[in-house]
């Protein structure tokens, strides 16, 4: 049997934190699927906000949610999600690096990633969960890693919770995976 995802973990934490009625971000919209999957989770009375840089993704997923009144694409900086979104959310979730069928050339950064982890932390609400995939492998991925990795140690350990999850049967590890990082607001 396959060994499940890193991106299926992420669904997996992300269920136990979001019901029907609930507020999610998706910070990184690429093809779409995590909003489509926070979407179903938080269904018509529950709020989704997507951000992306690439016109491409935010319409290429806007042609994919058309039909669901509680999806809010963004064509933006995800350090810039308070300006669209008003708190507590109920869960918030990146998936770094480069889009595979787009523009290989946008990547995520760290300058921006950190500080949009630092304005979705404060979006959280109790009990509330932030998940991030992390890319290692391409180029200018593995500073990216190692700095929200250092982010997500830095946490404060009285007020969240905080997970690290990759295949440690590869010998590549730390080099090459996609892991998870993920942290929950409370005790
Ligand atoms: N690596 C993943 C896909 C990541 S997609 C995989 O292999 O499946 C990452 C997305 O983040 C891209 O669509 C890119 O356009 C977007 N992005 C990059 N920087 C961003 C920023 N500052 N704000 C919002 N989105 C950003």
């Amino acid at each position: 049997m396959a060994l499940p995802r890193v991106t299926e973990i992420a669904h997996f934490l992300v269920e136990r934190s979001l019901s029907l009625g609930g507020q999610a971000i998706d910070a990184t919209v690429g093809n779409g699927h995590d909003t489509l999957f926070l979407a179903r989770l938080v269904g018509p009375e529950g709020r989704v906000d997507g951000f992306d840089l690439q016109s491409d993704a935010i319409e290429r997923t806007r042609a994919k949610t058309s039909h669901l009144p509680q999806v809010r694409l963004h064509h933006s900086g995800h350090e810039r999600m308070d300006q669209y979104v008003i708190g507590p959310v109920n869960a918030v979730m990146f998936n770094l690096g480069y889009l595979p069928s787009g523009d290989k050339s946008i990547i995520t950064r760290p300058v921006s990633t950190l500080a949009a982890l630092d304005t979705a932390i404060d979006l959280l609400g109790e009990s509330g969960v932030l998940t991030v995939v992390v890319y290692p492998a391409h180029e200018g991925g593995s500073e990216e890693a190692n700095e929200v990795t250092r982010w997500f140690q830095d946490l404060p350990k009285d007020r969240f919770r905080v997970l690290h999850h990759g295949p440690l049967d590869d010998a590549t590890f730390s080099r090459e995976s996609p892991y998870l990082l993920a942290a929950w607001r409370g005790k």
